[in-house]
Parts: structure tokens; sequence; C-alpha cells
């Protein structure tokens, strides 16, 4: 099969590795579509980590022991959580502390990295997709609509909520898809101004600058001087999360996404802020929801994907990351009109398109 490897600062290598080789519960996954996440932190610092890449979206190869059937369409939830501790019954793989050696376990060489051909996966974290979804925007449900479906849920977010989205990178902007698909008023902040329109093609009511001086009271005007009632933070900037807390409204919501900063609160009390860390999804908990706004937010998702690569051009794919001048941006290792991509069939009865553009409402 082929895989990617980083072979120095900006330079890479696809290189052909022996077939991994599922076994038990450990399913062996064709990736169809490599949804690019951090990797090019990777690339420009020229350092391959093992493994390389934890999303992607394939097709069922050999089921092993587990329910799946070959030729199933899924998604790979990341890591190898060990479904059985508490934080796996809990539907929290990704919290697991005793992760699984998948390579071990079948005595495969390869198997880990989604920048290839095939992977191995434990079936508890694999999600089938419905028929009616295609794999590229069934893709979209690990980094790019996980963590903010997670801070949806946990502040409980809403049509009546007011949210500020700190950080227009690839998963604030899927933050503005649930808000969409919620009704929610959101606005962004992002100091970058390469950034805003993809934010306001997504449906982002403003994007404000948190480095003008006048942010802040920019923030307040939009909700008549209230304050927001919830906010994510996804840039992580030092700044950021003190920022947010002077423009949430007492017993505001936030959500802090970003990782690295130390995170610099000193509100919380006074004003009853709730505070959440939220990292990846639930997929037992929300996976109904997650494929549900996949559903309702398809012609947006087509906006919020902006570029698509055949996994030999890895490199372009990263070179358009760090430009800072993209979505979200997708790999096809098997080139981008593998079979399988495609829908299945077609959703019966599909609800006509809501008066807010890109957006269609149906019964869930
Ligand atoms: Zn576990
Ligand atoms: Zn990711």
């Amino acid at each position: 099969l082929r895989t990617v490897t980083i072979t120095g600062p900006r330079t890479v290598d696809i290189i052909d590795v022996p077939e991994p080789q599922g076994r038990g519960d450990i399913v062996k996954v064709k990736i169809l579509v490599t949804p690019t996440c951090t990797e090019w932190g990777s690339y420009r610092n020229g350092m391959s980590p093992d493994p390389l890449g934890h999303e992607a979206a394939g097709v069922v190869v050999d089921p092993g022991t587990s329910t799946f059937r070959e030729g199933e369409r899924v998604v790979v939830m990341p890591g190898y959580g060990c479904g059985h501790c508490y934080s796996c019954l809990e539907g929290e793989h990704i919290r697991c502390t005793a992760q699984r050696d998948a390579l071990t376990e079948t005595g495969s060489t390869s198997g880990r990295s989604t920048y290839a051909q095939y992977m191995l996966k434990p079936a508890s974290l694999l999600l089938r997709v419905p028929d009616d979804i295609s794999l590229t925007h069934a893709s979209l449900a690990c980094c790019a609509l996980g963590p903010t479906l997670n801070a949806f849920e946990t502040l409980r977010i809403d049509v009546f909520d007011t949210l500020v989205i700190s950080g227009c990178g690839p998963v604030g902007l899927g933050g503005l898809i649930h808000a969409a698909v919620r009704g929610t008023s959101s606005i962004c902040l992002e100091p970058d101004p390469q950034r805003s329109p993809l934010a306001m093609a997504l449906g982002a009511n403003a994007v404000v600058d948190p480095t003008d001086p006048q942010a802040r009271d920019r923030l307040l005007e939009f909700t008549a001087g209230q304050g927001v009632s919830a906010a994510i933070e996804t840039s992580g900037s030092p700044t950021a999360p003190h920022f947010l807390e002077t423009v949430l409204q007492s017993r505001g919501r936030l959500a802090i996404l970003a990782w690295g900063a130390p995170v610099d609160l000193r509100n919380v009390v006074p004003a009853g802020l709730e505070l959440h860390g939220c990292w990846h999804w639930n997929h037992l908990r929300y996976g109904r929801r997650m494929f549900e706004t996949i559903r309702r937010s398809a012609p947006l998702l087509d906006q919020f994907v902006t570029h698509s690569f055949p996994l030999d051009e890895v490199a372009e794919a990263w070179d358009v990351q760090l430009s800072k001048t993209c979505g979200k941006v997708l790999l096809f290792p098997w080139g981008l009109d593998a079979d399988g991509l495609q829908p299945t069939r077609t959703r019966e009865g599909a609800a006509p398109a809501s008066a807010r553009a890109g957006i269609t409402r149906g019964a869930a």
C-alpha cells in the first residue's frame, strides 16, 4: 500500500509498505478520504510522527469477527481505546489510558497512519455511514465537526444563544456549521483577514479582529450591550480565554477546545461562568446528531471543504494549510473519483431547503 512519510522540513515521500491484516475485532479499512488536521506542523518541522494522522473515512475490507460487512462505508474515530475501561464505556475513547497496540495484536507492520491506502481500527471505533451521505461529507465527522459538536452539546447551544467562536481555522469553521443547523447567531474572532470570507460564507454574522482595540465594543454591539451567552475558543491564543470572559454575560458558558496555551481566566467565579474543556466528540452519545447535522448542512459542507487532492499531492495540501487560505483540506488515497465515495441511495422525500441558505430542514 502507498503511505506518506515526512523526510525533512517541507519534504515528503510516498512509499510502499506491506498491507496490514485485520484480526479479531480489528477491522481492515480501505481509506478513501483522509481529512488533514494539524499534521502540517510536522511537515513544517520535518519530523514524521507515528502514527501520521488520525482522521479517515473508507470502506470495510476485512470485518474480522465484528458485525461490519465487507464493503460497508465507515468513519474512523481517532486512537485505539480499549473499549472496556470507564472512559470507553462512556463513549470517551479519546481519553482511554489503556490504548491497544493494533500492530502487535494483528502481527502487521503498518496500519495506524491515516495518510495511507489501508488502516486497522477496532470495530468499536468505526461509525457506519448512512447510505444517503457521501463519504466525503461523512469524513468531516472527526475534527472538522466533532470538537464543536461536543461544545454545542455540552454548552447546550441553541437558537436562543448568541455565540462567539474564537479562531477561524477548520475547527472554528466547523462550529459555524452547527450554528447554521441550529439557528444560532454567531460572531467570529479572527485576526487574519484572509480567513474572514469563508467564515462569512458559512454563516457568521460578523468577523471581528480580536487585536482591534474596539473588538470588545464591537462584540457587545451585537448583543445590545448584554454580552454573548456562549463562547468557543479554538484559536490557542494565550489572550483569547480572558478576552472571551470579558464579552460573556453573567452565567455565560465557555468551552475551551484549543490545546497548549495556559488558560488565563479571572472572572469565572464573580461572573458565575460555566467552563468546559472539549476535545473530541462522543460518537456513542451523539452519532445520530452528527449524521443529521451532516445531512442538513450538505451545501455548506461543500463550501467548508475548500481543497481536495490525491494522496500523492500531500505536500501541496499541507502548503495550502500553511498559507491559511483554506477551510478543511481533504486527501483521497484512491483518487478523487474512487468507488464508494458517493451516497448509495438518495433520501426519499427530502425536505425543502429552509429560508436560510445552505441548510436543509428535515425530520431527524
Ligand atoms: Zn479504554
Ligand atoms: Zn484531527
